[in-house]
């Protein structure tokens, strides 16, 4: 065991301050990493205050953060894929039971056993949780370890592990979306990653956003039309022409309005997680034949494909680039949803 310097949490209403962490010297099937940045998700922050505690109650001190991308330091004696100096990823998981069905199927975020990146208990007894990327290190089971193509900007790519994979695998698995109609509803770390990947894939993206204000923006990240879902006129003009919606808004809102949208046959898919239930209208899906479902980060194989995919079409997340001194004062702007698009911290500043 070494000791790694952290950022953690102390409490659900404790600033996140500078401390120091235990981490496992490698096995022989692990890989060290020394981080260079962590994205903030909006789920780190949600831990952190432990607003899941109906879910996933948060076990303190909190280390969060599973948006790393960093640089491989040492490889255990058995590592194969790996060597020192290889630029890598981790995202949201580190391990699982690697035998039951879903992990089978390549979708260990369904393994009954995933161990996620913060906040799981952890197997190898270094500390009670598993602590995450806030921090100057890592050390993770190489077959949860994710290959960084060399040709992005880092500070972009570590959103990518959560936010990237998030939109990535239900678009991919929505099927062939090159020229067809897709909405994005709201433009935050998630939309906006949304309408990036679903016009890489070739089709023609509508942003559905309730503030006019992010039209411009909307059009630069590559929406082809924004249409704001509180203006009536254009809401009538695109009903029931939508191939495909992916809702990514964690707040309230009626998601009826956005099933109108669809097509006969078309599918709406939320990847937002609103703290209450939502209400759904049976007859917006029995008219039309539509289909709701949801969609959870996706799998280590289809993260790897993700990350190959955006080095071929130069693909990161817009980011901030923030000290980790700043990350109370990021998450305080988070609330507020102000950041475009998401905050990533350098983790050079943790060594000072
Ligand atoms: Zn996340
Ligand atoms: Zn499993």
């Amino acid at each position: 065991m070494y000791n790694a310097k952290a950022y953690s949490a102390a409490g659900a209403t404790a600033p996140l301050a500078a401390t120091r962490i235990p981490r496992r010297a490698a096995t022989p099937h692990d890989v060290q990493i020394e981080i260079l940045f962590c994205g903030i998700c909006h789920s780190d922050l949600h831990a952190v205050r432990d607003e899941w505690y109906s879910v996933m109650p948060t076990v303190y001190p909190i280390v969060p953060g599973h948006e790393i991308v960093g640089r491989v330091t040492a490889v255990g004696s058995e590592v194969s894929r790996f060597q020192p100096g290889d630029l890598v990823g981790v995202g949201c998981m580190v391990d699982s039971d690697h035998s039951c069905p879903s992990c089978r199927d390549n979708l260990e975020q369904f393994c009954p056993d995933a161990v996620f990146t913060y906040n799981t208990p952890d197997r190898h007894g270094t500390a009670p949780v598993t602590y995450g990327g806030y921090s100057e290190s890592i050390v993770a089971d190489e077959r949860f370890v994710l290959k960084v193509p060399e040709n992005l900007e880092l500070a972009g790519v570590a959103p990518l592990l959560c936010a990237g994979i998030t939109t990535y695998s239900p678009i991919r698995r929505w099927g062939d979306i090159q020229g067809k109609k897709v909405g994005v509803v709201g433009l935050g770390g998630l939309g906006h990653m949304g309408v990036k990947l679903a016009r890489a894939f070739g089709a023609r993206v509508v942003v559905f956003t309730t503030s006019p204000s992010k039209r411009d923006d909307a059009l630069r990240l590559g929406a082809q039309e924004v249409v704001v879902s509180t203006d009536p006129e254009p809401m009538q003009r695109h009903a029931g022409s939508f191939d495909f919606i992916l809702d990514t808004v964690s707040a309230e809102h009626d998601i009826n309005a956005y099933l109108q949208m669809l097509a006969v046959d078309g599918e709406m898919t939320l990847v937002g997680a609103p703290a209450k239930p939502l209400q759904v209208s049976a007859f917006a899906l029995l008219f039309g034949r539509k289909r709701l479902s949801g969609s959870l980060i996706g799998g280590i194989r289809e993260t790897q494909e993700m990350l190959d995919f955006c080095g071929a079409h130069n693909i990161t997340a817009d980011v901030e680039v923030i000290p980790i001194q700043k990350v109370n004062e990021a998450y305080e702007r988070l609330t507020r949803s102000d950041v475009k698009y998401r905050f990533s911290i350098d983790m050079a500043s943790l060594k000072g």
